[in-house]
């Protein structure tokens, strides 16, 4: 029998994660299918029960149910543990288990797709919402020098901080905080592209060789990958290789073997920009 697999979201219908696990399951030659569910506010875990009742193997999570799905799980990996936050779920007999891998989706896409080593770099965090925390623990794991996170919010930036500051420093605070302070790679975690708006960046801050990395992805340049390059970022990208990647990582959770991921983005891509 195929076994099955979703998307939990809610709205959903603009996800990509079918189109994408279809190519991930063609390559690999997997017996699977992959649909888009949309859950109610109010009805996730009743939605995620059917699932399962009518045969599901795992599932993705996305806006806004990533906390839930948290709550939802018997058991949690460490990494999802730390976020506070699940995006792929693993249906075994009675357990339900969760993880994220939102992050490792993002250092897979700056290490290895971009080429961009980690180690010994200055990392600024603009954001310290659930994607800005689900990405912590990994950077942290690449052994950067150091890490800041900055949000509107300096509060929320500072609870964070505090959270995760470990052998590798990690400080917080608003944005008039990083003034005078420059990094290597600067990643956008904030929703701030999305509404079209720019962020108040000090100017100085991009370091020389440095790799502005937007969460976000669209169509041409985000508004944060402007203001980046006009502010002296030398390389820039979007979050669409994040997207792909951290589908490979929840692929190989469920099915045992990775994807291989660049031909899948390379016609995403040129979706997007058609
Ligand atoms: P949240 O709602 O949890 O957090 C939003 C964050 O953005 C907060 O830190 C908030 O600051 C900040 N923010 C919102 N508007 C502004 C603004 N105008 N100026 C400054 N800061 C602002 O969202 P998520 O963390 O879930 O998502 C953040 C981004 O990451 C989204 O663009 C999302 O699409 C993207 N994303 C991409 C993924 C991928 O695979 N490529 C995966 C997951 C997320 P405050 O605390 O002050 O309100």
């Amino acid at each position: 029998m195929t076994d099955r697999y979703c998307v939990f979201g809610n709205p959903v219908a603009h996800s990509k994660s079918p189109t994408i696990h279809a190519r991930f399951a063609a390559i690999t030659q997997q017996d699977m299918d992959y649909e888009k569910r949309l859950a109610p506010l109010d009805g996730f875990t009743a939605s995620v029960h059917a699932f399962i009742a009518a045969g599901g193997r795992g599932a993705n999570v996305t806006v806004p149910f990533k906390e839930q799905a948290f709550r939802l799980c018997s058991r949690l990996s460490q990494r999802a543990e730390r976020a506070g936050a699940v995006n792929t779920l693993l249906f075994e007999g009675e357990e339900v288990l969760g993880d994220n891998t939102d992050g490792a989706g993002l250092v897979r896409d700056i290490t290895h797709n971009l080429s961009f080593d980690l180690t010994g770099r200055r990392i600024l965090l603009l954001g310290a919402g659930g994607a800005a925390r689900g990405t912590l623990e990994p950077l942290l794991a690449a052994q950067p020098a150091s890490l800041f996170v900055a949000n509107r919010s300096a509060d929320k930036a500072e609870a964070l901080a505090a959270f995760f500051n470990s052998v590798i420093t990690v400080n917080g605070g608003n944005f008039a905080k990083i003034a005078g302070k420059s990094f290597d790679l600067i990643i956008n975690a904030t929703s701030a592209s999305l509404a079209g708006q720019t962020l108040p960046l000090p100017p100085g801050i991009f370091a020389a060789g440095s790799l502005a990395y937007d969460m976000m992805y669209g169509k041409g340049d985000t508004p944060f990958m402007q203001q980046a390059r006009a502010q002296g970022a030398e390389r820039c990208a979007d979050g669409l290789g994040m997207l792909v990647e951290q589908a490979a990582e929840a692929f190989a959770l469920w099915r045992k073997v990775r994807p291989e991921t660049a031909a899948v983005l390379a016609d995403l891509r040129t979706q997007i920009n058609a």
